[in-house]
């Protein structure tokens, strides 16, 4: 950098500079250690969250400078990260005394709004410590844990635009958020027993900590309970009762399909699954995902997976389902809180009335869910976790690109309506959503549609272009085409297995330039060349194109997409 320079103060050289920061920089506490660093160096400035991540003006000597730079860049608190930092010149003198955090300026580049993230490890101590003033508060929360991208209702991420809005801080909280030296220091989520969230458990309407015990209990009795968490309902049920499973799967109209467990720590899991390393270190990173892990050791009845030889297990992503896991040495049923093809329920009004005759109780809170997400589903295969489902915790991530695609932006893409989601390309980065069921489901299009739009909202993001599955009878297809004609942008149609082999590319990083590759896909259905609909083709290509090299042997299957499902038509 070149910065300007000023003589005027002690002769001694007094440069500026102003740093445009971009990375996982929002809501993780990033702009109070830039404070905390700045003030140790004695340098004024000020810092504020912008659209594009933060910015940060600094004067001070050109020495505190550039380890100030050095130190953001190379050594930020966890769990933020630094993408790019530039550096500009700033003529002199400072504009102000001391360094500061001011408030944020709205932006309209890409913002990397934080996943969700579980609970921390200083606040689970605070949790469980009696002389702790958020002693058993279920929504115990600091700038490195809590609710992130499911409470947030605009950019930037402060406090006014989520849904903790509604929940002025007491005192000792505005406190604890004003002090740099805090740990709380400007976390937007924070609150306590006088000041945050409250639960609330229904029937028979009782509050708090009472709430909790009585949760509690219908568990243990056996009962089924609906849990408002994260990113929507769980329901809840003993998973060593083959009754109460048994139960639970009728009223759900799930027979067979696995349900995930939830277990208070890695020893628990130990005694039902095999756990490797990595496995364990996934179950226990700040998304708290599903892992599907080997059974081993002691069994649970038949009916919490069927059939299988793996189970579905996650820890506790919350304080408040930490404190119900607590209570119990043994796993928990911890399945969607959706009625069978309907999506996850997120609005105490919606999950009374919709899973009204599947739970037996339902314990509630009272801060909103803006952005409703599943959890997420992990598995180690050849050496590594892979995602099976993207889900809390992991959205909205902004995925880089490849080299060669840095540029890439403007592009929506709608995807097809099995598994429904959909991807917003911006500066490149893949911004892609929560799954959505099948869109066939009118509820679940409905939720695809408003998320949608919401992420268009979010991102101050008008698509430039919309990427299409061919597929002209799926209600993703017409839906893009719509929006297409209401924004007055191009659509462009993609074929099905073109798009898997290049969601595959980019998953491996292979360059935009490095030539085309062999590509076996092999998935239900895709609509091809000619209109024909395709299970499984070899393909030769890359991003831009492709050739079919072989593909299964066609035959008539009457009863066109449905026969996908059942062949046997
Ligand atoms: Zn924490
Ligand atoms: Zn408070």
């Amino acid at each position: 950098m070149e910065p300007a320079t000023d003589r005027s103060r002690n002769h001694e050289p007094i440069v500026g500079a102003l740093l445009r920061i971009r990375g996982r920089v929002q809501g993780v506490g990033f702009r109070p250690h830039a404070l905390r660093l700045a003030r140790a160096l004695g340098l004024c400035g000020d810092i504020c969250n912008h659209g594009d991540g933060v910015l940060l003006r600094a004067w001070g000597s050109e020495a505190s400078l550039r380890e100030l730079q050095r130190r953001l860049r190379y050594a930020p608190p966890p769990p933020a990260s630094v993408e790019s930092c530039l550096v500009e010149a700033l003529p002199g003198p400072p504009a102000m005394e001391g360094f500061h955090i001011v408030s944020s300026q709205p932006g309209t580049g890409l913002c990397h709004l934080l996943p969700d993230l579980a609970l921390c490890d200083a606040c689970r101590a605070e949790l469980q410590d009696p002389d702790n003033r958020r002693y058993r508060h279920p929504f115990i929360s600091c700038t490195a844990c809590g609710p992130r991208f499911s409470i947030a209702g605009a950019l930037p991420y402060d406090r006014e635009r989520t849904s903790m809005a509604s929940f002025a801080m007491c005192g000792r909280c505005a406190g604890e958020y004003r002090d740099p030296a805090d740990r709380r220091f400007h976390a937007q989520p924070i609150g306590c027993h006088e000041c945050g969230p409250s639960l609330r458990l229904l029937p028979g309407e009782t509050a708090g900590e009472h709430s909790l015990q009585g949760a509690i209990e219908c568990l243990r009795n056996g009962g089924i309970l609906a849990v408002k968490g994260i990113g929507g309902f769980h329901l809840m049920v003993d998973a060593t009762r083959p009754e109460a499973i048994a139960r639970l799967r009728r009223r759900k109209h799930r027979p067979f399909r696995p349900f995930a467990l939830m277990v208070r720590d890695p020893e628990v899991a130990r005694r039902y699954c095999r756990l490797r390393p990595e496995e364990a270190a996934a179950l226990s990173s700040h998304v708290a995902p599903i892992v599907l892990l080997e059974q081993s050791g002691e069994r649970l009845p038949d009916e919490v997976a069927p059939g299988m030889d793996r189970l579905g297990l996650m820890l506790p992503a919350t304080a408040l389902h930490l404190l119900l896991l607590e209570a119990f040495d043994r796993p928990l049923v911890c399945t969607s809180g959706n009625r069978s093809g309907a999506p996850l329920c997120a609005g105490n009004d919606e999950a009374v009335e919709s899973l009204d005759g599947i739970a037996d109780r339902f314990l509630l809170h009272d801060r909103e869910i803006v952005h409703r997400c599943d959890d997420p589903v992990l598995q180690l295969a050849a050496g590594r976790m892979r995602t099976l489902r993207r889900g809390r915790g992991q959205v909205p991530e902004a995925l880089p690109l490849p080299p060669g695609l840095e540029n890439a932006d403007g592009i929506l893409a709608v995807g097809g309506d099995l598994k429904g989601g959909f991807c917003l390309l911006r500066q490149g980065c893949a911004l892609l959503s929560q799954p959505f069921g099948e869109l066939m489901h009118p509820d679940c299009r409905r939720r695809w549609r408003e998320e949608m739009s919401a992420w268009l909202g979010l991102y101050g993001s008008r698509p430039r272009r919309i990427a299409l599955d061919v597929h002209p009878d799926y209600g993703s297809h017409r839906h893009g085409r719509e929006l297409a004609r209401q924004l007055g942008v191009p659509a462009a149609t993609v074929l099905h297995h073109h798009a898997h082999l290049a969601a595959v590319l980019a998953e491996h990083g292979h360059p935009l330039d490095a030539g085309p590759v062999l590509g076996l896909v092999l998935d239900g259905l895709g609509m091809g060349e000619a209109g024909a609909l395709w299970g499984g083709e070899l393909l030769l290509g890359d991003y831009q194109g492709y050739r079919r090299v072989a593909h299964l042997a066609p035959v008539p299957l009457p009863g066109g997409d449905r026969a996908a499902r059942e062949p046997w038509r």
